[in-house]
């Protein structure tokens, strides 16, 4: 294993540093996720102006060509820099790689400049109230009609629905065909005629995912990607994207962030010596240092040209754990200011470790659940029989 970068690898990563260095703004107080969102569009459309996004596209459709290590070098980069998320995530991470995939000429040319600057914003719609983790068991209809289809059923979680333009949609289009094979890969036009959107509100009080209603939608037959009832396996392309391990390179480098704000939370509040709090910081020492050895290993197959397998759900599971336990430290070291949220007085970093409390606890749910992590690694890395 090699724990080196090479010399074009170190050029890289000081080139994506330095036009952070120079670029890079920090984000204002929000007062509404409609503001931050706001916000996030402008400062992805300056990352895109400079090719900044979706660096491993091809150069024609505004990427850079980069290869896979790269990627990994720039999100650590950007990570360590506090930059903030793309705001087109959905687009930039899921529905990207999959249009460079499966879409036909017109169909990339149409919808994937559009998703570096954030000037349209994606969601998906793929999850319903009896098709999660079994997704395959999906319900929503898609009946031909004349020049397309009719869309009827309903979504659920689906984040950022109410500022997008348009929606990647799993439906079913042969309900007489085995689950796998009867369902179809559709681009919904969120501004059409019979969809109703209606946020949820989260734990944090935000609502950033929705429910998706459809009655009688039209979506033109050119908005089917990939072949009719092939939806499945356009599918686990995106889903592969999603559950990826690049995720995970951002991820250590925001914990090790984390961990040195932490330290210095407990040095100002007197902890540093109190023997629970330091065995705690330790022990999210480790665990932060045992993703970034998944990092290394994985950073070393990628280099090689090694596809990521099923050791994606290790990864995961591993940072699941770290993120949980990094949070739940954190809010421990606000001490009586814990129960308080944002805005009270003399609260340690105006709420961020409520806030990330909160949010950590989607971890072992979004993008597949801790349980099916753990079927995976049983039945594809530990070998043991299906249960
Ligand atoms: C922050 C966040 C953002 C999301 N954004 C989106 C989005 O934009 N678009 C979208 O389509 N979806 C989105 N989701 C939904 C997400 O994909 C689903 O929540 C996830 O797939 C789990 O499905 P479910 O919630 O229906 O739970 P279920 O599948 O109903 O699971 C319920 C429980 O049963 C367990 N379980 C289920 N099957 C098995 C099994 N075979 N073996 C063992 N245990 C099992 C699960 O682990 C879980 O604990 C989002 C979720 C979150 C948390």
């Amino acid at each position: 294993m090699n724990l080196s970068y090479s010399t074009e690898e170190a050029a890289f990563a000081q080139e994506t540093r330095a036009w952070l260095v120079e670029h890079l703004e920090t984000p204002p107080a929000f007062t509404s996720l409609d503001d931050e969102v706001a916000w996030g569009r402008r400062w992805q459309a300056k990352l895109a102006a400079d090719r900044w996004v979706g660096i491993h596209w091809p150069t024609e459709y505004g990427g850079r060509g980069a290869s896979p290590v790269q990627v990994a070098i720039y999100n650590m980069e950007y990570a360590r820099a506090r930059a903030p998320q793309p705001v087109n995530r959905v687009g930039v991470n899921n529905v990207g790689p999959t249009l460079l995939a499966f879409g036909t000429d017109d169909q990339k040319r149409r919808w994937v400049p559009p998703i570096l600057d954030a000037s349209e914003i994606w969601c998906q719609l793929f999850s319903e109230p009896g098709a999660g983790s079994d997704l395959a068991a999906l319900s929503t209809r898609a009946t031909p009609v004349d020049g397309g289809w009719l869309l009827n059923g309903q979504k659920v979680w689906t984040s950022y629905a109410q500022w997008s333009r348009w929606g990647i949609c799993l439906a079913r289009t042969d309900p007489d065909a085995p689950q796998h094979r009867g369902i179809s890969y559709l681009v919904v036009d969120m501004e059409a005629d019979g969809i109703e959107t209606r946020p949820l509100v989260q734990l944090t009080g935000e609502a950033e995912f929705n429910e998706v209603f459809f009655d009688d939608v039209f979506v033109p037959e050119d908005h089917l990607i990939g072949g009719l009832h092939q939806g499945w396996s356009v599918a686990s392309t995106t889903l592969s994207h999603e559950r990826g391990t690049i995720f995970a390179f951002k991820e250590q480098v925001v914990h090790e962030v984390f961990l040195d704000e932490l330290y210095a939370l407990a040095h100002e509040r007197g902890l540093l010596d109190d023997v629970a709090t330091s065995d705690g910081l330790a022990q999210s020492f480790v665990e932060t240092r045992v993703l970034r050895l998944h990092n290394t290993r994985t950073l070393s197959r990628l280099a090689k040209g090694i596809e990521p397998g099923p050791e994606t759900s290790w990864i995961k599971l591993a940072w699941t754990d770290m993120t949980q336990s990094l949070s739940t430290r954190a809010v421990d070291l606000c001490g009586e200011a814990a129960p308080l949220w944002r805005g009270a007085h003399e609260l340690p970093a105006d709420g961020k470790w409520q806030r990330q409390w909160l949010w950590s606890k989607a971890a072992s749910i979004a993008g597949g659940t801790s349980e099916i992590q753990k079927n995976i690694v049983a039945e594809r890395i530990l070998g043991l029989p299906r249960g």
